[in-house]
């Protein structure tokens, strides 16, 4: 099977750091293989996107040199797709619609990734008067199993540690968790690489894979980066975008952060095909989060 990578970045702003590792790991993963590498832009939430953060990705991707194949996905043109997925699990009697409001349900114990597991107050029916908010999904006790390329054995009952989850927010919104199988599956995605904030979410998504009928890639879930507070790099954290000027700096030091430090005279150009050549996920370090390098 040809491998097929991806790398979904949300254009929320530029790529920073902690974004870049992870386009370069998926990069380096496809392309050792010999595969293809596709590019995902997942502008779902619109709220949330800032304006030219998309072009501005895809502008730093291509000066760093991480080509990508084909045309650019965009989520915000794939409502149809979504729906059709939607429908196919209400179809199959997997899905429920919920009236609870966010403070009804903050009350019930907290979960896997810090959120409070939905205490499956309308599963067997709407509360009468209320009305309808968002759309859960059914979730089963039996603990989904999976090996994590680089995090190892992961176990995870989904009805305990997540509760049935939302598939169709209460603002309209089809979810990233479905979204995201579908394209995954669409794209023929073999490996997912991505950061191991999402390692939590995997269960979630396989559980949904299986509920649709969609294969189940590899997954690969690469350490966080952090600042030295020990917060995740992102734009609300103050990371700071990626400079053209100075890609070959860039690249270098997110080698060193996935455990493949470049040799230090290495001219710029050779970079990358110096870490294509000696690209082993097995170097990776198998943590969930890491700080990033000092910027020399
Ligand atoms: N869009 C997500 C992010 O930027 C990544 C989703 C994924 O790789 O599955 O964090």
């Amino acid at each position: 099977m040809d491998s097929i990578g991806r790398f979904a970045p949300s254009p929320t702003g530029p790529l920073h750091f902690g974004s870049l590792v992870a386009a370069l790991a998926s990069w380096l993963d496809a392309r050792a293989a010999g595969g293809r590498w596709l590019l995902r832009m997942e502008d779902l939430d619109r709220p949330r996107e800032q304006p030219g953060a998309a072009d501005a990705i895809l502008r730093q991707l291509d000066t760093l040199g991480l080509t990508w194949d084909g045309s650019v996905l965009y989520q915000s043109t794939r409502a149809a797709r979504y729906r059709a997925a939607l429908e196919q699990l209400t179809r199959a009697g997997q899905t429920y619609p919920c009236g609870c409001s966010r403070r009804e349900i903050a009350d019930s114990a907290l979960g896997i990734d810090g959120a409070h597991v939905y205490p499956g107050t309308c599963r067997d029916g709407l509360p009468p008067g209320k009305p309808a908010r968002a759309t859960r999904v059914r979730t089963t006790a039996e603990p989904i199993r999976f090996v994590d390329r680089i995090q190892g054995e992961c176990l995870q009952s989904v009805e305990r540690e997540v509760g049935d989850f939302v598939v169709l927010r209460a603002d309209g919104l089809f979810a990233y968790q479905l979204a995201v199988v579908v394209d995954d599956a669409d794209q023929r995605i073999t490996d997912v690489v991505r950061g191991a904030d999402l390692l939590d979410s995997t269960a979630r998504q396989i559980l949904l894979q299986r509920q649709l009928g969609f294969p189940t890639p590899r997954y690969a879930h690469i350490p966080v980066a952090v600042n030295a507070a020990g917060e995740k790099l992102s734009k609300q954290t103050g990371a700071v975008p990626i400079d053209g000027a100075h890609a070959a700096t860039a690249l270098a030091r997110a080698l060193l952060f996935l455990g493949h430090p470049p040799p230090v005279d290495l001219p710029p150009d050779d970079l990358l095909p110096w870490a294509l050549a000696h690209w082993d996920i097995g170097h990776v370090p198998r943590v969930r989060a890491l700080p990033a390098p000092q910027q020399p």
